[in-house]
């Protein structure tokens, strides 16, 4: 079973459900639109071949159709937006294989996707389950046994069986509600279960058994915490493991393209990292909109998303092209309270900071949607030790949170997603034990998502506490770059992983 539907939980769901291995997922949430958001995130190399290796076709399909029309560079620039290195979208795209290179794409369009298919609804365009061609093993190649998706409490593979031997067909799927208030009924809402509110879990001779808040359990060989950076799953697994205040805020909103004032190229189209001469951080993206939504559903009004609600708030909205900017500094050059602030107070405050920088940055700021302004105090994991393997594990922000500022939290969570899928498909194919599986993974995601960690706390660090002569030397670097053409290319290969 697995704890939190987010991106790195759902992903794993499509994996080890096209793998024939049972599978059931439990999200807080109460309806799908609970917890969509309207940040466009980006999805690199790493992310898009661990989407390609999860998902059904029809999915990753369907990802292909929502991601960012635009094919925007990247810019490194001052505070006067004068660029001292910028990419085209053609340098960075990388590899053109589809199936490993960078993509914009909003995060409510790669909610659908990953829940197309899990919640009993068909999949848009949906192919038969199994039908995909990702190299995972056909379903039936693996027994879908006696605990399959939904089955109450019908005797899921006991934890002996998970560590002596194969996973069987139905050692991660969850038999819910045994003496609890309410229970699933087999096999009729698909594999996301809504409105589970995780609490705890014990681990005894029938597997491991989750609480909910609703009173409910559910049983399974074994339970992935997904839950994300207050990963309840990982309190009570590593109950030593900290998430440390890195000390800096960030400020993010959203400018609408069809705002007051047009924007300038690098800003209409290009990705941003702004460098400023005295202090602070700027990140500017791009959405170019949802080719899916007007494409598939053109008996649909604007505003509607793929699955029919209707949202009215911009920030939900991902049918209108817009910038995203995020602004940092340290949180002590904040008024106090600023993580409560409304928009558009954080607007004039980011205004007033920024009074001597480029008029095109502040026009960005300053035509922004209130609504879709707020500020957010910074935190990121600190190392965690392997710990003695065991039937609960974790995955995604439940274990390596870290702060945005790479870009590569969602891309880290996929890749776990992949890592573990493969591994429990090795298991059950009998190539290894259960358990030495899940050693073996969280070796490999303990090793490179506390090296993305790491990169990430650099990148916030740097924006918290200016230092002129290192910012010299970074710019002086990023300008030989942008002149030499080789080491052009050599940083191009390496952009955003
Ligand atoms: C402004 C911003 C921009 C970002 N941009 C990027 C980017 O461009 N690229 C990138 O790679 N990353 C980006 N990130 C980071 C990225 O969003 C996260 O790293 C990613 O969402 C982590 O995925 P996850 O599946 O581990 O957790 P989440 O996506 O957070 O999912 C966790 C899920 O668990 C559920 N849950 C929580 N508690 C419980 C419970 N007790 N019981 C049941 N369910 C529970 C939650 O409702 C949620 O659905 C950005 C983050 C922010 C804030």
């Amino acid at each position: 079973m697995i704890i939190g539907g987010g991106i790195g939980g759902l992903a794993l769901a499509h994996g080890l459900r096209q793998a024939g291995i049972g599978v059931a997922v439990y999200e807080r949430a109460q309806a799908r639109t609970d917890w969509l958001q309207g940040y466009r995130i980006h999805i690199n190399p790493h992310g898009s071949s661990a989407l390609h290796a999860c998902l059904p076709r029809s999915n990753w399909e369907e990802f292909l159709a929502t991601v960012s029309s635009t094919d925007g560079g990247f810019g490194f620039t001052t505070d006067q937006l004068s660029d001292l290195l910028r990419f085209t979208g053609a340098e960075i795209a990388g590899h053109q294989d589809p199936t490993a290179r960078h993509y914009g794409v909003s995060r409510i369009s790669l909610r659908e996707v990953l829940l197309s298919g899990l919640d009993g609804a068909a999949p848009v365009g949906a192919a038969p389950m199994g039908a995909a061609t990702n190299g995972a093993v056909p379903v039936g190649a693996v027994p879908v046994g006696a605990a399959s998706v939904g089955t109450a409490s019908s005797g899921a593979a006991s934890v002996g069986a998970a560590s002596s031997g194969a996973v069987s067909g139905g050692a991660v799927s969850g038999g819910a509600g045994s003496g609890g208030a309410g229970s699933d009924s087999p096999g009729s809402e698909g594999v996301l279960r809504l409105g589970k509110r995780f609490v705890r879990y014990e681990v005894g001779p029938g597997g491991v058994t989750a609480y909910f808040e609703d009173g409910t359990t559910a049983n399974a060989d074994i339970l992935v915490g997904a839950d994300g950076a207050n990963s309840r799953v990982r309190h009570q697994l590593l109950p030593h493991a900290r998430r440390d205040d890195t000390g800096v805020l960030a400020v993010a909103g959203k400018y609408r393209h069809d705002g007051s004032a047009a924007l300038p190229r690098a800003l209409a189209e290009d990705a941003n990292m702004v460098i400023p001469a005295d202090r602070g951080f700027l990140f500017t993206a791009v959405w170019k909109h949802d080719r899916k939504t007007v494409a598939t559903r053109p008996d649909l009004p604007a505003g509607l998303l793929v699955d029919n609600f209707l949202l009215d708030n911009f920030l939900l909205d991902n049918t209108a092209d817009y910038t995203f900017w995020a602004y940092a500094d340290a949180a002590d050059q904040f008024p106090p309270g600023a993580a409560e602030m409304p928009g558009d107070e954080l607007i004039r405050f980011v205004l007033d900071r920024t009074r001597t920088w480029s008029p095109a940055l502040r026009d960005l700021f300053a035509g922004s949607d209130p609504q879709t302004v707020n500020a957010v105090p910074l935190k990121s994991a600190a190392p965690v030790s392997p710990w003695r393997t065991g039937p609960v594990t974790l995955l995604g922000d439940a274990i390596h949170n870290m702060t945005p500022m790479g870009g590569i939290g969602a891309n880290t969570a996929l890749r776990d997603a992949d890592l573990l899928r493969r591994n429990l498909i090795a298991a059950a194919r009998g190539e290894l034990g259960v358990l030495d599986s899940l050693g073996r993974y969280e070796r490999e995601m303990l090793d490179y998502g506390f090296r993305a960690v790491k990169l990430s706390l650099r990148n916030t660090r740097q924006a918290g506490t200016p230092n002129r002569a290192r910012t010299a030397m970074f710019k002086t670097v990023l300008r030989m770059v942008n002149r030499v053409p080789a080491l052009r290319r050599r940083m191009a290969a390496s952009f955003g992983s």
